[in-house]
């Protein structure tokens, strides 16, 4: 079984951002109900606390923990940036918060989604994934801050496999079209070679539920993560000690059957057990089926006060699997029985 160590960096360095972190953490929790704004940054707090405790060891629970609140934090910044004037009350490290409506655009686009989706995916955090589902990817083409295309058509693949709407594969090969690195700068195109192509191997091995091909594909992914990182200017940044791609199509992998033979300290099987162990049961919206916490007023989906209606309860994976139909509008797959779409917010 082929294992790929963590390269070497500065355990000193990396203990004091630690401490940074943690204190950012704190500081901007408490400053959460007052300020929405925070949300944004609080997705790469929890990222890179979790990435930093698990790189300096053992995997436990404030690195998951942190790993959830980026994932929350990412799902709540597009649930409040949707949310048309209205406060919500959603959960934010485990506990849940009102939020103020927050219209920042600038902080609404792909890389932010895409960091909230690899967070959730691997914390299999399945609250999150829904209210993530549900944001077209037209707004995050709509943000000041730009990415490039291949981006915007990974980020419609990830929604397309939350909603299970038969496209993912096609939005695959769009974007792996679209990542051409002859049509980009020098930096860039390391970027394409070294990161994001890697990816695309294990995604296309994971739909294709080759177990060799798959374990094949996630050696180099995490052979050439380590290449790109292990460098005098990289190889004390947090970003490079885990690989959150790799682990969410672990992550899936597992769910899907796959388990994968590949070891890594960039991927560490404690997250990765995690993440696949993870159930929730779950209170949704009696009209979109969007998760909702007990005391919403204000659905994060269709926006509707769900107080009237009885909640519907489900486990998350009975969610996970349960029959959708697509929105007569905006063609989104929803769950059979909503009767407003979560997306455009069209009723059916
Ligand atoms: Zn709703
Ligand atoms: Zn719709």
């Amino acid at each position: 079984m082929p294992h790929i160590p963590r390269h070497s960096f500065d355990r000193a360095h990396a203990q004091s951002i630690l401490g940074t972190y943690r204190k950012r953490r704190e500081l901007v929790l408490k400053m959460l109900p007052q300020d929405s704004s925070r949300l944004a940054p609080l997705v790469e707090i929890g990222r890179v606390l979790g990435y930093l405790v698990a790189a300096l060891g053992p995997v436990d629970e404030e690195c998951l923990a942190a790993l959830r609140l980026g994932a929350q934090a990412g799902a709540a910044l597009f649930a409040l940036g949707r949310s048309e004037g209205k406060a919500l009350r959603l959960p934010v490290g485990d506990r849940v918060v009102e939020l103020a409506h927050h219209a920042d655009g600038s902080s609404l686009h792909g890389g932010k989604w895409n960091e909230a989706y690899t967070l959730a995916t691997l914390t299999g955090d399945t609250a999150s994934l829904a209210l993530l589902a549900a944001v077209p990817i037209e707004l995050l083409r709509r943000s000041s801050s730009r990415g490039p295309e291949y981006a915007y058509l990974m980020a419609e693949a990830e929604r397309s496999s939350l909603l299970r709407d038969g496209r993912e594969e096609e939005w695959l090969l769009a974007a792996l079209r679209a990542a051409d690195p002859d049509q980009v700068d020098d930096e860039a195109a390391e970027i394409i070679l070294n990161m994001q192509t890697p990816t695309m191997e294990v995604w296309f091995a994971l739909l294709d539920g080759d177990r060799a091909a798959l374990d094949a594909a996630l050696e180099k992914k995490l052979r050439l993560h380590a290449r790109f990182f292990d460098t005098a200017a990289l190889r004390s940044e947090p970003e490079g000690f885990l690989s959150g791609d790799a682990l969410a199509l672990m992550v899936r992998a597992r769910l899907a059957g796959l388990s994968p033979g590949v070891t890594s300290d960039y991927a560490p099987a404690a997250i990765v057990d995690a993440g696949a162990a993870a159930r929730a049961q779950l209170l949704l919206c009696p009209y979109c089926l969007t998760p909702i916490v007990a005391d919403a007023v204000c659905c994060p989906g269709c926006l509707l006060d769900p107080r009237d209606d009885a909640p519907f309860e489900m486990d998350d994976r009975d969610l996970a699997a349960a029959p959708r139909k697509p929105c007569r509008a905006c063609a989104t797959h929803l769950l059979g029985v909503a009767i407003m779409c979560p997306s455009c917010r069209t009723r059916q």
